[in-house]
């Protein structure tokens, strides 16, 4: 017999099951009921979109996707959108789901039928979850600091360092238990909601677990991008328009650099600078540019590699600030270079603390009348919400510049059939993962700079 927090021998738990753990001890009290399917899917495959590129060649895109029965997402977030407009014309109930979709795939000439029954085939999302709570074989009890001592100190013999770690339990605590609080933040509604008629993105339809081809090139230009689709959302509330002037302050390896580019014209005005402080990282997104748009375009980008926390004039219109954080996906799946590494912990609970400088310096350097979008792919209500709260209070604190939160429910209400959006978070929106369609997550909110 021995006792598991002295036994120095019990082999160390795997990275993933720390992240395992500590989402279970705060995400499940956050996101109720909802938590065993996210958690089931975040541990299944992931789905991709296809964003089309449009320096592409149309003849080879439609070779490698025109054959496949794809929804065009954010076309048909378009089409609701016209249909909403004209029902209120009308005045007529705003109905959207349940209905018999025509929207246009691939080929611009052709039209595909969108069968809203095909979902019907896979198990719905009562027996995903029920089966979710089976597969759920230890039941963590949340906020058990016993929880904590265990997982942290298991191969910790020594008194003192299990208070040193009894420190950090206290730590994370404090920082991961995030509560909104009332501080008179301006929530404002969009006078209209647009979604770029540039952004042309393609997914299988639920239940549909399909992988894209790897784009080919033609001409050295590949015709379509893969990636997350939740990820598309952060780039879409952004809301660019071709003459911006754009800052993309984390923006390795490019995924949402690619999207923005999309809507952008270089040629006649528009902007963009794309700034990350990894080296290795930015020459990924060197290849992105190289491999996607023609040499005219990808050398009119400027890259920029500083510490994104470091002060910058107010001179972009658009800022995105895409910033680091749990990459929860990543940490409950690959266990190399893990943030829940024990080593790393301090590291990890300090995320907080630069995501905050990181958007109060995507706020300083927008205009008057700007938008700020930051966006996370975390369900931490703390690097979400909580970060946002914390870098509004700052800002009031110290200084005379006045920002607004944007609603996104307009704007998430046209993509109910595609994403499943958390019902409480305050401040931006939270694409949960399910097993339908297992996008995210990806959290994002978005501000106006108003002095
Ligand atoms: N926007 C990217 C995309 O769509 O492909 C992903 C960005 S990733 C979530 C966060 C990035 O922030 C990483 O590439 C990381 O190197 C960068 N980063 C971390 N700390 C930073 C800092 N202080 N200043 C600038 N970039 C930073």
């Amino acid at each position: 017999r021995y006792k598991n927090k002295w036994a120095v021998n019990l082999k160390k738990e795997p990275n993933c099951q720390l992240a395992l753990n500590n989402f279970d001890a705060f995400y499940r009290p956050y996101y109720g009921a909802e938590w065993p399917s996210v958690r089931i899917s975040l541990l299944s495959m992931p789905k991709y979109c296809a964003v089309l590129n449009k320096y592409g060649h149309e003849e080879k895109i439609e070779s490698q996707l025109g054959d496949l029965t794809l929804l065009n997402f954010t076309e048909y977030a378009r089409y609701f959108q016209q249909k909403k407009i004209k029902n209120n014309q009308n005045g007529a109930t705003l109905e959207l789901k349940s209905e018999s979709k025509e929207v246009p795939v691939v080929s611009k000439n052709k039209k595909l039928s969108f069968n809203p029954q095909m979902t019907k085939v896979y198990p719905d999302e009562t027996h995903l979850k029920e089966t979710a709570y089976k597969a759920d074989i230890e039941v963590l009890e949340p906020y058990k600091e016993e929880l904590y001592k265990d997982n942290l100190n298991v191969f910790v013999p020594t008194e003192q360092v299990y208070s040193e770690k009894e420190q950090i339990i206290k730590e994370e605590m404090s920082i991961n238990a995030f509560q909104p609080r009332d501080i008179g933040i301006n929530i404002i509604q969009p006078k209209s909601v647009n979604i770029s008629r540039f952004v042309d993105a393609f997914v299988f339809p639920k239940g549909d677990i399909s992988q894209f081809p790897q784009p080919r090139p033609r001409y050295g230009i590949h015709g379509y991008y893969l990636m997350d689709a939740a990820s598309v959302m952060p780039v879409l509330a952004l809301d660019v328009q071709p003459r911006d002037n754009v800052l993309d302050l984390c923006a390795a390896p490019g995924g949402k650099t690619f999207t923005i580019l999309q809507s952008l014209d270089l040629e006649s005005g528009g902007s963009l600078i794309c700034n990350d402080l990894s080296q290795s990282r930015l020459n990924r997104l060197k290849n992105v540019l190289s491999s996607h748009f023609p040499p005219d375009i990808s050398e009119q980008v400027v890259i920029t590699k500083k510490n994104g926390i470091e002060a910058l004039t107010p001179v972009f219109d658009k800022v995105l600030v895409d910033v680091p954080c749990n990459a929860d996906r990543h940490v409950v799946t690959e266990d190399d270079n893990n943030l829940f590494k024990i080593s790393r912990t301090h590291e990890r609970l300090s995320l907080m603390e630069i995501q905050k400088e990181l958007l109060l310096s995507a706020i300083k350097s927008c205009v008057r009348g700007g938008t700020i979008v930051y966006s996370t792919c975390t369900l931490s209500p703390a690097q979400n919400d909580g970060v946002i709260q914390a870098a509004l209070e700052e800002l009031w604190e110290t200084s005379e510049i006045e920002v607004a939160v944007e609603d996104l429910t307009s704007l998430a209400d046209l993509f109910q059939d595609v994403f499943k959006f958390h019902k409480q978070s305050k401040y931006g929106k939270v694409i949960l993962p399910n097993l339908l369609n297992n996008f995210g997550p990806s959290y994002f909110a978005k501000l106006k700079r108003i002095k």
